[in-house]
């Protein structure tokens, strides 16, 4: 990955009037007030100059997309793609090489109507899917074909649903420029696979602001750029441009995130100006449930003593102990359900902060659980990332092999390493044998309410371990829902099986 950051920065030379190298907000500001002092004579302020360059370049690089006029025509796109998504911190193991993921997708846009198609369907991680979403005003819709249920959606978002596909293609964008060109700004010029390169800014309806580089020859955008916290920088890449109906489309993009490989896409099918009245209805296969409705951050008293604690799709259990305090699970809600829990248990300290698996959102909790001073509970293969995510070198660490028994005498915890799976090598589970509880992470997911889906591979190889490890009880919770299932959920989930692996055409 190192080889791949080195690699990124000698392509990438960004040469600034004022010398500056990098993309960067003070560098631009530093440029406009030593131009300013000299110039301050003309009538032209280097702001309207900077605007003003970007127009030019703008203009060039719409012509050459297409020309102004087919690309203001433009009502519909229709793209289908291949995506190889490569899982950072999402694989099996907690280094690289990264495990790659394959999905298919499907998007259709309409620009005058505002209304926006997304299909996808693939497997990853131990999870399959086969999904859609219709953003068509009062009629939008979530799909899911291997549950086979459409929710409403209540408040339907054009521009934040539709964004990711705009971002890929570079004739979106130049309509954006186009509509928004008196907010763009030329920010200097780049070298890029030695080919010189204008850089011009776009500020987007909703998003942070766009870094466009426009090839000074071909006049066409081969990169684009914007920072993003906390993930840092995306760099996306346009290649191999092709002519459909008189307007440019690349045939492959990549997107690097700091430098590393994240998605590649190849894009196999264009279509442009067809009505899409046929991908706005709702399968008719499909069962019409309840909209899903997000739920609000709260703490529940599982069994006494027991409290599963979180909100927004991410929870972590609390178990009482006669001195101390045991907490399972690392979302990055473990900070804000510390505090819930300290409305329930105000004086013992936490003893214990265990963390299921080493996948980057069930980490940043290691922060939360070093500052209380507790003793973080993990795999030995996870040391190094355990230890950035709690960003403090002397975090104290204990590491599980395949069980380990947490006890006061009186209340036990026990964790088992129900790994390898197919979503990682080594995972945690929690179980209160007297309770009859069990926490898991990312291996049952069951919405807050409606229906339990179908068995992904990862539900299904988690049974098995349960199975094996003959553990009984009644309440199975987990780091993603409110809600408490039920044994009868598990055997149902995989009673779906034989629909849960065939994919079918759609
Ligand atoms: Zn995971």
């Amino acid at each position: 990955m190192l080889q791949t950051a080195r690699s990124f920065k000698h392509r990438l030379k960004v040469t600034y009037p004022n010398g500056e190298k990098n993309v960067h907000s003070k560098s631009i500001v530093s440029f406009i007030v030593l131009a300013l002092s000299s110039s301050a004579l003309f009538a032209e302020t280097l702001p309207l100059k900077s605007v003003n360059k970007a127009g030019a370049v703008i203009d060039a690089a719409i012509a050459a997309h297409g020309g102004a006029e087919n690309i203001s025509n433009l009502k519909t796109v229709v793209r289908k793609s291949d995506f190889t998504n490569i899982a950072t911190g999402q694989s099996r193991k907690p280094g690289p090489p990264y495990d790659r993921n394959q999905a298919w997708n499907f998007n259709a846009i309409d620009l005058e109507k505002d209304i926006f198609v997304a299909k996808n369907k693939g497997e990853g991680g131990g999870y399959v899917f086969k999904q859609g979403t219709v953003i068509n005003g009062q009629n939008s819709w979530q799909l899911d074909y291997r549950a086979g249920t459409a929710a409403p959606i209540a408040e339907p978002d054009f521009n934040t649903q539709s964004g990711p596909f705009v971002r890929v293609t570079p004739v979106l964008l130049m309509r954006q420029l186009q509509s928004r060109r008196n907010t763009s700004n030329w920010l200097g010029e780049a070298d890029l696979d030695g080919r010189k390169h204008d850089v011009i800014t776009l500020v987007m309806e909703v998003g942070p602001a766009l870094a466009l580089y426009i090839d000074q020859e071909s006049h066409m955008l081969t990169r684009m750029e914007r920072v993003l916290p906390p993930f840092g920088q995306v760099e996306y890449r346009f290649l191999d441009y092709t002519m459909v109906d008189g307007i440019a489309f690349n045939q492959k993009f990549q997107l690097y995130v700091n430098g590393d490989d994240n998605l590649i896409i190849d894009i196999k099918d264009t279509q442009v100006n067809v009505p899409l009245d046929d991908y706005l209805q709702v399968p008719s296969n499909l069962d019409k449930v309840a909209a899903i409705t997000p739920a609000e951050f709260g703490s529940q008293e599982i069994d006494e003593g027991v409290f599963l604690i979180g909100g927004n799709g991410t929870y972590s259990l609390f178990v009482e102990m006669e001195d101390h305090v045991v907490a399972i699970g690392g979302t990055q809600t473990v900070p804000a359900s510390i505090k819930e829990m300290r409305k329930e248990i105000a004086d013992k300290p936490i003893k214990y902060g265990v963390l299921t698996h080493h996948h980057s959102d069930h980490v940043p909790g290691a922060a939360a659980y070093a500052e209380e001073g507790a003793t973080i509970i993990t795999f030995e293969e996870n040391r190094q990332v355990v230890l950035k995510a709690a960003g403090n070198d002397q975090a104290k660490l204990e590491f599980v092999e395949d069980r380990m028994t947490l006890t006061d005498g009186d209340r036990t915890i026990e964790l088992y390493n129900i790994g390898p799976t197919p979503h990682a090598e080594n995972i945690l589970i929690a179980y209160l044998p007297d309770q009859g509880i069990i926490f898991e992470a990312d291996h049952f997911p069951q919405p807050a309410n409606g229906m339990i889906p179908p068995a992904v591979p990862a539900t299904a190889a988690f049974a098995r371990r349960l199975d094996e490890l003959n553990l009984e009880y009644t309440k199975l919770v987990g780091a993603h829902s409110p809600r408490v299932a039920s044994p009868e959920d598990v055997k149902k989930a995989i009673g779906y099986k034989s629909a849960s692996t065939v994919g079918g055409q759609q």
